[in-house]
């Protein structure tokens, strides 16, 4: 079991929500690891299952020399002798080694005797290093390679032990160390990785030094490990971690700051006799005032302090969990800058708009859609994962039909008449340049700004856009704003002379609009070409809102009478009949030819204007690509067929090839080995890790074709 026990719920940025699976249960993550001092427990076991935590990270080696100790968890086991029936985590010693140089205890007999007395989450004695050159820090980094290698031959770190065995990744900050680590590491079936030697960096709050090697690791690292952090700090660093893809992290920042009357809070620390006032509602909090505490005796008040920290670690978790949940972790990570400098350099470092290696890693994991639009607070948000994406996709997927286009202000393209016959194009402070008929798709629409203003540095984007259009084969171009001034100087920095003031450009009927409004969502949402899918279609509006619901096909041919629009009748006769609905004497007759030879396409959600393929949409979609490339479309093997066919989610590990396009929350199409298609569904993960991960779900299926 211990090689994959990981799986992914949800995500946002590098950062997930997951399941670690443990013998002692599941282990829900991202979530802080309290370390428990086996004695001088500052907190009961107890109240760490109180406060809400699954899982808590002592010491073997601590426990294993204490005679006493050591003879009693090994006779009634770990989770016995500690009074806690859930996932324990022990480190090797690896700590003390770095405190007192030396430890009296072997690799292997600290393996062993993690391994007898239980514990779920174990961890080699690997070498910790802070100083030296390069090749001085290689050898510690071979040391213990050498001793996972060890721990492998003696059958202890193996695919299917109980315990989950730790593979500690050493080098910090140094790429080609990292890398060398991360290679030699996973030759070994560790079922999770963890990034060591931090401490040093984390209590001078060198954070950055740790953000840029936690993405040399998670790049190079399979993204279906779960991965832990030796030594994280304080609560306010937390998000971050979580951001980069870190899945647990233990701390005693609760106990320690707890023994100097410290005080922890998400924004940052207190002093306990400065308080006046606690900004916490946690039983500690809301039981007691600042006063009161101070006047206790020593042991209480820190006893008290640290189930405090403890709380305030918790809640923050919490809070990570939601963001992810609804797509801002990235936003919490910018309120958390704000509590130290240090995190604000980091995430200043991680948008830069030159940092071109943070931007790849991040783009793989950035899902497509989330519930919560974008928020810019600040510069950097200008240079979100998003931004990017969109910026260097509009070249290739905006859908251009028209050889007269008009530039305007965001403010402008609301006045103008919809259904004019050149194209709109809108200048926008933050995207650069949108093609009008897409504005209103995720993320651009759902974004709000704190900076609006159309600078020269806001349009370099939309001049480049003019020049390509030109390129493309427009010919005529003309600036709009309403004020005409405002609208001439633009012009003037586009490279455009002519301003829009009614002059006759044609306009388009309703039904060239509706084709022309399908094929721009279609090949923004699935790429060039996928624009030539739709013909004829007809778009339903929804009367309350008048956006968006449905597109419909018009010019439905034999062949897909029978493929698609048959068996579609046929299914949902079948559900009414179920339901004890009355059927028509002809269904076909009735739902298809009566109606005008329509059939439905796709749907569209209003919140993100993101199209929902139905069958008709599907079919023509995989005749169009099935030949030429995996657009958009993943490969399940002969296995897995029948449960998709039937409407069942699918796994992962069944897919057996897939399209690098595909981001979580894609919309994407399901083939067998043969290439042919299966299933509609929704991405729940992006493709890198479609082909990594080996557990859990990867798309929810929307349509299975018998
Ligand atoms: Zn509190």
């Amino acid at each position: 079991m211990a090689e994959d026990v990981f799986e992914i719920a949800e995500k946002d940025g590098a950062g997930r929500i997951g399941k670690l699976r443990t013998a002692h249960g599941v282990v829900e993550t991202p979530t802080l690891v309290p370390v428990i001092n086996p004695h001088v427990p500052v907190v009961s076991t107890d109240d760490l299952k109180k406060v809400g935590f699954e899982i808590f990270i002592t010491n073997a080696y601590l426990l294993f020399k204490d005679e006493k100790l050591r003879e009693y968890v090994l006779e009634k086991g770990i989770h016995y002798a500690l009074n806690w029936d859930r996932a324990i985590m022990t480190d090797s010693g690896a700590y003390q080694l770095m405190i007192y140089g030396d430890v009296e205890i072997s690799n292997l007999e600290v393996i062993d005797f993690q391994s007898k007395i239980g514990v779920d989450v174990g961890v080699i004695l690997d070498v910790p290093i802070y100083k030296g050159s390069k090749t001085y820090r290689k050898k510690f980094i071979d040391e213990t390679i050498r001793r996972a290698e060890e721990a492998y031959n003696a059958g202890y770190v193996s695919s299917d032990s109980e315990t989950i065995w730790v593979g500690p990744i050493h080098g910090v900050p140094f790429t080609e160390l990292l890398e060398y680590s991360v290679e030699q590491m996973t030759r070994f079936p560790f079922g999770m990785y963890a990034v060591g030697s931090i401490v040093p960096l984390m209590e001078s709050y060198q954070l950055i030094q740790l953000v840029k090697s936690a993405v040399v690791v998670k790049d190079k690292l399979p993204s279906r490990y779960p991965v832990h952090l030796f030594g994280a700090g304080h609560p306010s660093t937390f998000a971050l971690f979580v951001l980069l893809g870190f899945d647990t992290f233990d701390s005693a920042a609760y106990a320690l700051y707890a023994k100097d009357n410290r005080y922890l809070s998400p924004y940052g620390t207190y002093n306990l006799s400065n308080m006046q006032y606690f900004p916490c509602e946690c039983p500690v909090c809301s039981k007691y005032t600042p006063r009161e505490l101070m006047e206790m005796e020593y042991m209480e008040r820190q006893h008290l302090l640290a189930l405090h920290n403890l709380y305030v670690s918790m809640a923050e978790v919490k809070r990570i969990k939601q963001a992810i949940h609804e797509g801002n972790l990235w936003q919490l990570v910018a309120e958390r800058t704000g509590s130290h400098s240090e995190i604000a350099r980091a995430y200043r470092w991680l948008l830069n708009h030159k940092n071109e290696k943070a931007y790849r890693f991040f783009e793989v994991f950035e899902p497509r859609f989330k519930r919560r639009g974008l928020m810019i607070t600040r510069m950097e948000e200008f240079n979100l994962p998003l931004i990017r994406r969109f910026k260097e996709s509009i070249f290739d997927r905006a859908y251009i039909w028209s050889d007269v286009a008009i530039i305007s202000t965001p403010e402008g393209a609301n006045e103008l008449h919809k259904l004019l016959g050149a194209q709109v194009f809108i200048i926008h402070p933050v995207f650069g340049i949108i093609p009008r008929e897409i504005r209103s798709v995720y993320p651009l629409f759902q974004h709000m700004s704190y900076y609006n203003r159309l600078t020269k540095k806001r349009l370099s984007l939309a001049r480049k856009f003019v020049q390509f259009l030109s390129e493309q084969g427009v010919k005529e171009f003309y600036v709009y704003d309403s004020d005409r001034d405002f609208a001439k100087k633009i012009g003037d920095f586009l490279g455009i002379s002519e301003t829009y003031t009614g002059q006759d450009v044609g306009i388009l009927t309703k039904q060239e609009s509706h084709l022309i409004i399908a094929k721009s969502l279609l090949r923004y949402q699935y790429g060039p070409g996928a624009e030539n899918i739709v013909n004829s279609v007809n778009i339903e509006y929804s009367m309350a809102t008048g956006r968006i619901r449905k597109i419909h096909a018009l010019d439905v041919t034999d062949e897909e009478v029978n493929h698609v629009v048959i068996p579609e009748i046929n299914r949902h006769a079948e559900k009414k009949r179920k339901q004890g609905m009355p059927i028509p004497q002809d269904p076909l007759q009735e739902w298809f030819f009566d109606k005008g030879n329509k059939w439905l396409l796709a749907a569209v959600i209003p919140t993100y204007f993101k199209l929902i393929p139905h069958p008709l949409m599907a079919y023509r979609f995989w005749k169009m690509f099935r030949e030429k490339e995996l657009r958009y479309m993943a490969i399940v093997n002969e296995e897995a067929e029948e449960f998709v066919r039937q409407g069942k989610s699918i796994f992962s590990k069944f897919i057996v090839d897939v399209d690098n396009r595909i981001r979580a929350n894609d919309e994407i199409f399901i083939l067998n080995e043969n290439k042919e298609l299966i299933a509609i569904a929704k991405a729940k993960i992006g493709a890198r890790e479609m082909k990594e991960f080996r557990r859990g779900v990867a798309a929810e299926n929307r349509w299975g074709f018998r």
